[in-house]
């Protein structure tokens, strides 16, 4: 068993996938083109935004907006910017790249996403956003935060790398705030074989900067702007994920259905679950179970052919690229400093078998 199979993911959409490559090798036109044209329109609508932008990475989208929020006044460095601490480093990197402050809030250690309840309490004059993440495919937003952001003149804005297609009520994670960031890397629920991202907003003068500043910081060929940036969406990475959007969906509802079964299936007082509450269209980028136990867990599963990973075994805070940042070297936050010791993946994806799920909910329920 494997924890992703890419191979089995590409072969399960391969003739669309080798038809999509060889129109554009055929072309002859490799970047800035007519794929992304379609793509842009087609992601945009699928999310439900007026601007779509692709750029080289899901890291990129959240620099570039960032950069953008600068360029346009409305951000400047020492800014803070609230972010859940047990987020995955690209959104803290991003957010340090860019001389801004992080301002790391814990998770609720039932959901395992941003405590909603602790974001007002950590505004200051100088906070200028909150970037939520919905982490592991799973919603994390509410009516509340985006009032608290009105009510204080934040921007909203969502780290959407493990979400694509994931809901709150009829609209899409990626338009629920003010603008979002979007990885393609190929093992997220939308992935490329290779390197992508996108920007995805309303905000028509905040798109167009997103779009200059990945392109060198020019509007016009030979003009800059701003010291930009070479971040682009290639042409085939673009033709292959406008094929892998068709079928976001449909290989959505197949997570879905393995999530079902293990949350039917595992019952063992060492592993508790996630809550999912019925309401939201999680998308389980990543299926998270959290046991005191965890490294013994994982040799356990290890040892019957079942590979787990670790979503993530060190937080942004504790990395040694941090050591010295002032807003973060000497931080003490236990319930993400916990979850690291007992967060543990167990394999999900659109090609995985119900009898595999039953394999590893025995093998779950058999630790001891
Ligand atoms: C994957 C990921 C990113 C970064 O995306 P890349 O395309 O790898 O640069 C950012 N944030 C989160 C939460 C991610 O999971």
């Amino acid at each position: 068993m494997d924890y992703l199979s890419l191979k089995d993911i590409t072969a399960s959409h391969a003739e669309e996938i080798h038809a999509a490559i060889r129109r554009v090798t055929d072309s002859g036109w490799y970047l800035q083109g007519k794929e992304n044209e379609r793509f842009e329109n087609d992601y945009a609508e699928y999310i439900g935004t007026r601007f779509c932008v692709g750029c080289a990475s899901g890291l990129d989208a959240l620099i570039l907006i960032l950069r953008a929020y600068m360029e346009l006044g409305i951000m400047a460095p020492g800014d803070e910017v609230i972010v859940p601490a047990n987020t995955y480093i690209a959104t803290i990197l991003a957010i340090t790249e860019n001389r801004l402050t992080p301002v790391l809030v814990e998770p609720d250690p039932k959901t395992l996403e941003i405590d909603g309840s602790l974001i007002e309490s950590r505004i200051s004059p100088r906070t200028k956003a909150v970037m939520t993440v919905h982490l592991y495919g799973r919603l994390a937003y509410s009516e509340r935060m985006a009032d608290l952001c009105k009510k204080h003149g934040l921007k909203l804005l969502e780290d959407n790398a493990q979400a694509h297609g994931c809901r709150f009520g009829d609209r899409r994670t990626g338009s629920l705030g003010d603008a979002a960031a979007h990885s393609f890397y190929p093992g997220k629920n939308l992935g490329a074989l290779g390197d992508g991202g996108a920007v995805t907003t309303d905000d028509k003068e905040l798109a167009e900067t997103v779009r200059t500043l990945a392109n060198y910081g020019s509007q016009r060929k030979y003009v800059f702007k701003y010291c930009g940036r070479n971040s682009r969406l290639d042409e085939l990475q673009a033709a292959v994920l406008d094929v892998k959007l068709a079928h976001l969906d449909s290989d959505n509802e197949r997570r879905r259905r393995i999530a079902r079964i293990y949350n039917k299936g595992i019952s063992n007082p060492l592993v508790s679950l996630p809550e999912w509450l019925p309401e939201e269209q999680n998308v389980w980028h990543i299926f998270p179970v959290l046991s005191p136990e965890r490294d013994r867990l994982r040799d356990y599963l290890a040892s019957r052919g079942i590979p787990t990973l670790i979503h993530y075994p060190i937080p942004p805070h504790r990395q040694e690229c941090y050591g010295n940042h002032p807003a973060m070297a000497n931080l003490s936050l236990p319930i993400t400093e916990r979850l690291a010791c007992e967060e543990l993946s167990l394999p999900i994806s659109p090609c995985m078998t119900a009898e595999e799920a039953a394999e590893v909910i025995e093998a779950v329920n058999g630790f001891r």
